[in-house]
């Protein structure tokens, strides 16, 4: 799994690639930087009430249907009812796909995208980020995410989430130069 970071760092790729609008409204910001770690909560269930963060890390939330449910719900209750839907969803899904391209040394390896239909696990070949080294027990849970190993692995994040936000600097750029030279 790509640590927050990683994961906010999407939500803010996936809000500057899509309408200026999204950027004005500090509230769809939050909640779409929301919708882009909520798989991650299992972690946060796992601790309050098992005591171990992996309790539950990888399982339901990790699931499309878990994604598609979540973003339906924000969505309803967003401002403009229905409008911000498939961003939720978006993020939701971008965040499988940031989980499925990481190392991950536990069992099961990966994600469960497709329960509860069939119970499988998908992990691809191609695996772009690190693992995140830390404790699942509470009280160390915290503490122990700060090593040398995850900083490595926040580079990573950062170095491979910037391609994206130059592209999408980058094609904006341009076409606010086709404007001003159609004008
Ligand atoms: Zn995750």
């Amino acid at each position: 799994m790509p640590m927050p970071i990683g994961h906010t760092l999407s939500g803010i790729a996936l809000l500057y690639a899509g309408a200026p609008s999204w950027r004005q409204s500090r509230w769809i910001v939050a909640a779409v930087i929301f919708f882009s770690l909520l798989p991650d909560f299992d972690l946060l269930v796992g601790l309050v009430v098992a005591g171990d963060a992996n309790a539950y890390h990888h399982q339901a939330s990790h699931s499309l249907l878990f994604v598609i449910a979540a973003g339906l719900l924000g969505g309803a209750v967003a401002a403009r009812r229905g409008r911000y839907t498939g961003l939720f969803i978006a993020a939701g899904v971008i965040h499988l796909v940031l989980d499925i391209l990481a190392v991950d040394t536990s069992a099961p390896y990966g994600a469960p995208l497709l329960w509860p239909f069939w119970n499988g696990y998908f992990q691809s070949p191609l695996q772009i980020f690190t693992d995140v080294h830390r404790s699942g027990v509470r009280g160390e849970f915290f503490a122990s995410l700060i090593n040398r190993h995850n900083f490595e692995a926040l580079l990573i994040e950062i170095a491979v989430m910037m391609p994206f936000f130059l592209v999408i600097y980058l094609s904006r750029h341009a076409k606010m130069n086709a404007r001003k030279g159609s004008a």
